[in-house]
């Protein structure tokens, strides 16, 4: 059982409110290490640390402040086991998938971003003879990073990199229900050389921690990953003192398998969009639309491959881990009840696995339904569980018209050989990522995002530096 604190101005310290709470092991329900709850007056100290430590990050040569940041990149591959440990413990996903989070997703972003961090120019404008006129990208100041608990360190390292590459400090607040893979940034900052105060983290209630770094006027920008109401309540609240905002929201996407694919490919491809972190993923791929006439092979194909999944701890890398948490678990439980009363086929899964080893952990078994049409909750709500629907199209257009009837935006995707069919269906879904013939390609360079009501922003490749900037033009008379 380890015990984690704040980590302020350089330093673990305990909160003053003196609470604290229990890290739960999703595989078994046991808890793993007690971390303090922090308050508003932790919030507080933290933008103190955070401001100082701010102006003295901008004044550090940017040759340094790169090498700092790649230094950082460093730490998180040598400390791969631990950490992947701590998130797998934590938040359930399979050991592999966490050490691809430390080392192909995190410190990937580390070193992308370091490598931006002396690349920050302005422009010269020319106006007249009389005058030099030109921009300076300056850092916001003190920007907060408010994460989901799907993949804390996979989310954490989104936001952080940029905002720190321009000339930011940060103060991240990981979700409750799992932190533990993201509450040694600030320490592996330190070690980096980057100064005491620059990267702080303050897990607590979103309600206390959340609300406070919203409402705190020391505070200048927020990046929020999560759901779509929290996400409309820290727009309003932020109204009072004018924030940056970045809104990274939720996601239904549709997966759309032409006729023409590659079979094998688009099978295996759509079990890893769908069942990877047992489909806690925003841009995972739940909604199922294949062409009529390869309808029945491909269901049949799909649902041998779903039975074959080995459900099971991700310590011992089962290919399906638990759902993060008992009342998470209970609310995918809730849904597959839904599709089943509005008439879905369950065509496997469908109910909590109880097996020997398994019955004390929050599993849920890979579940499909067939015959799903785009009025049932099941398909229509966002799941964020192993759940998937097959719903069959006759025409391109039908497909596009039923991926697009949903609020959400954030990704979708298509399995296809034709490649003027590619191009036409990727530029008419409405969303912020289209995957085409492989689910989750792309890196750190690609930009992502939402439309429609999954955000506002974009996050990675170079643009996401701008999320933490602000322009100045400044005009000198000259002649
Ligand atoms: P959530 O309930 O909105 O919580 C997200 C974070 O916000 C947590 O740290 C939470 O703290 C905090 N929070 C809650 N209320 C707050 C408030 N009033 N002010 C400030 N902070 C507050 O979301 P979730 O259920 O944990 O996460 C799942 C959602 O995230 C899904 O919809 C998923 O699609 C989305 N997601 C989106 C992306 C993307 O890139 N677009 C990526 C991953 C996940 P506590 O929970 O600790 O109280
Ligand atoms: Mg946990």
């Amino acid at each position: 059982m380890r015990q984690f604190g704040l980590y302020i101005d350089g330093r673990w310290q305990d909160s003053v409110s003196g609470r604290h709470f229990s890290a739960v092991n999703p595989a078994d329900g046991k808890a793993v290490a007690e971390v303090a709850k922090g308050c508003a007056e932790d919030v507080d100290k933290a933008v103190q640390a955070a401001a100082g430590a701010a102006r003295a990050w901008q004044a550090t040569p940017l040759r340094e402040r790169s090498a700092t940041l790649y230094r950082m990149a460093q730490i998180l591959v040598r400390d791969v086991d631990e950490l992947a440990m701590l998130e797998t413990l934590d938040s359930g996903g399979t050991l592999y998938y966490s050490a691809v989070t430390v080392k192909d997703v995190a410190a990937r972003r580390f070193e992308y971003f370091a490598g931006l961090a002396d690349k920050i120019e302005g422009r010269q404008i020319p106006v007249s003879s009389t005058y030099h006129t030109y921009t300076v990208r300056e850092p916001l100041g003190v920007t907060a990073h408010i994460i989901p608990w799907n993949g804390p360190l996979w989310e954490a390292s989104r936001s952080l990199p940029p905002a720190l590459a321009a000339g930011n400090a940060v103060i991240l607040k990981p979700a409750q229900e799992a932190l533990l893979g993201a509450i040694k940034l600030g320490e592996i900052a330190k070690e980096a050389g980057l100064p005491d105060g620059l990267v702080n983290v303050v897990p607590g209630a979103g309600s206390e921690v959340g609300v406070a770094l919203v409402n705190h006027p020391g505070v200048h920008g927020i990046t929020f990953t999560g759901s779509i109401p929290t996400g409309q309540e820290i727009m309003r609240a932020s109204a009072a003192t004018m924030k940056r905002l970045v809104l990274e929201l939720g996601g239904n996407a549709a997966n759309i398998v032409f006729e023409d694919a590659d079979l094998d490919a688009a099978v295996e491809g759509s079990i890893w969009a769908a069942f990877s972190n047992s489909g806690q993923i925003c841009v995972s791929g739940p909604r199922l639309f294949a062409h009529e006439s390869i309808k029945e092979q491909f269901q049949e194909r799909f649902v041998a491959r779903v039975e074959s999944l080995r459900v099971g701890p991700g310590v011992d890398n089962a290919e399906v881990g638990p759902l993060v948490s008992e009342p998470h678990m209970k609310r995918v439980l809730g849904m597959i009840e839904t599709g089943k009363r509005e008439g879905a086929h369950l065509l496997t899964g469908g109910r909590r696995a109880d097996e020997a080893g398994l019955a004390n952990g929050f599993y849920v078994l890979p579940t499909v339904f067939g015959d799903v049409t785009p009025e049932m909750h099941v398909m229509r709500e966002e799941v964020f569980g192993p759940v998937v629907t097959i719903t069959g199209f006759a025409s391109d257009e039908e497909a596009i018209r039923m991926a697009n009837e949903t609020d959400y935006g954030l990704a979708n995707g298509l399995w296809t050989s034709d490649l003027g069919r590619a191009h036409r269906v990727a530029g008419a879904l409405q969303s912020g990522q289209v995957y085409v013939n492989e689910w989750f390609c792309g890196d750190i360079q690609c930009p992502a995002g939402g439309y429609k009501m999954s955000g506002i922003g974009r996050e990675e490749g170079q643009q996401a530096l701008d999320n933490y900037l602000q322009l100045k033009s400044v005009r000198m008379r000259i002649g």
